[in-house]
């Protein structure tokens, strides 16, 4: 059962001790503080008021496995009182994190035999900016600095994930992005091709990427690097054959393609990694958020062993932290990823609920308000028009729509997340039908 909280007290003391991540602060003060979430199982989450909530977003895209996991919680306790921390630094390791290791290259497989381990998502993505820089310098070509993104593209919080992804907001917080990277259109149909061929979109998109390599000239470009679903700039699934072209190119110019994995990794496109349900093949997959179900903070880049070959030309690769392959989140990683395994979570996602989400969100195509609705696996989206039939948004070009219609659907039991004009979900791998009934139903 939950603790009996003063729910009062420490709304009082969110506003006046806790900045709180991403968020207007004079906002929360003016809201009274935050919405306190304490406790949840399954597919909802409860918080201090009173309310139930399904949560369409299972917690921030990597409660895959869904709350309340008693043998998850049994292995970090185990684990903590068996040896709760120790380094990678001193030649030293700990069992779980190479059993970790082994288990993610035989997820990841193919040429991706090696893995670096970090907290989050967005030091797997300094760990990119480093190890692809550092590689080009070993292999004799030094001038391979720049990274290629998209516009829109979220990669984290830190300078380099920030300056790698591709949200103006958050450039120009910070003056950001650092020199050496390079941003170009995203492969957004509904936003930016609407009314036009799909396919000949993506093949324009991607074409953008080979136009900007030879502006930048090709020996200059260290890597591409991109979601295979854009997550947090609205779940945007790139039209059939964009992926194939981006590789191609990349191929081409012998540019290293880096698929940042953190939302689409562990089942949530209905296999274990979304480069594998769009079919193409990175060099590196940083990962996170489904790696523990977000039970604990660990992430990791799976790499090839091409370019780990390299790197052992260079003496030490000095990057790394204090909680690199810390022996606890490992533990409760490898338990995930076999829960996940027992239950035949991918599968699930591939051949019952996936196929059912996108069936049910077609319940909302004659909506007056809906202009599109899209899934691939558990990500979906339903974009909001101020006309049926078109792409015209209420808040102008920008668009606002997303959070007022997610702050009726919280309102309602439902928590969903508000992108400009698009509605984004992505629940626990272990919904039901029913609960996704009750998600459209909710929208609706
Ligand atoms: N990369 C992608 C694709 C993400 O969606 C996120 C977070 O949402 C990150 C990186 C950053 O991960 P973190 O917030 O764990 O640093």
């Amino acid at each position: 059962m939950p603790r009996n909280y003063d729910i009062a007290e420490l709304k009082r003391l969110d506003v006046a001790h806790h900045l709180p991540a991403q968020q207007d602060y004079k906002l929360i003060e003016d809201m009274g503080g935050s919405r306190i979430v304490t406790h949840a199982e399954g597919c909802y989450i409860h918080d201090g008021d009173g309310n139930r909530i399904l949560d369409g977003m299972a917690g921030l895209w990597c409660v895959n496995v869904g709350y309340g996991r008693k043998e998850l919680a049994d292995v970090a306790y185990e684990q903590m009182m068996e040896l709760p921390f120790y380094n990678t630094f001193f030649k030293t390791v700990t069992p779980p994190t190479v059993m970790l290791a082994a288990k993610i290259a035989s997820l990841t497989g193919g040429k991706l035999q090696h893995v670096f381990f970090n907290a989050s998502g967005s030091e797997a993505n300094d760990t990119v900016f480093r190890m692809v820089r550092h590689y080009w310098k070993l292999k004799g070509e030094p001038k391979r600095t720049v990274f290629i993104s998209r516009w829109n593209a979220y990669h984290g919080s830190t300078v380099a994930g920030v300056s790698l992804g591709g949200m103006k907001g958050m450039h120009a917080q910070g003056d950001l992005p650092i020199p050496g990277v390079e941003h170009v259109r995203q492969p957004y149909w509904f936003g930016e091709g609407f009314g036009t061929d799909p396919v000949q979109f993506g093949k324009d998109c991607a074409a953008a990427i080979e136009e900007r390599i030879l502006e930048v000239g090709p020996e200059n470009v260290a890597a591409f690097i991109g979601e295979p679903v854009q997550g947090a700039g609205g779940v945007i699934i790139p039209p059939p054959g964009y992926w194939q072209a981006v590789e191609a190119i990349c191929r081409k110019y012998g540019i290293l393609l880096v698929a940042d994995e953190v939302i689409c990794g562990f089942g949530r496109t209905g296999e274990w990694f979304g480069h594998q349900t769009l079919g193409f093949t990175p060099d590196i997959v940083p990962m996170a958020k489904g790696l523990s179900s977000g039970y604990l903070p660990i992430s990791a880049n799976a790499v090839s062993g091409d370019i780990v070959e390299v790197l052992k030309t260079g003496g030490d690769f000095v990057h790394g932290f204090t909680y690199s392959g810390h022996p606890v989140c490992a533990a409760v990683a490898l338990r995930n990823i076999e829960i996940m395994e027992r239950e035949g979570l991918c599968d699930r996602v591939k051949n019952d609920v996936g196929p059912y989400l996108a069936e049910a969100l077609k319940r909302l195509d004659g909506h007056p308000l809906v202009g599109e609705t899209r899934s691939i696996g558990l990500l979906g989206a339903v974009e909001i028009v101020a006309e049926p039939g078109t792409n015209k948004r209420w808040g102008g070009a920008e668009g606002n729509a997303g959070p007022v219609v997610r702050d009726l659907c919280i309102e309602n039991g439902l928590m969903v997340r508000g992108i400009r004009d698009t509605i984004v979900m992505c629940p626990p791998l272990i919904i039901e039908r029913s609960q996704i009934d009750d998600m459209v139903a909710m929208i609706a």
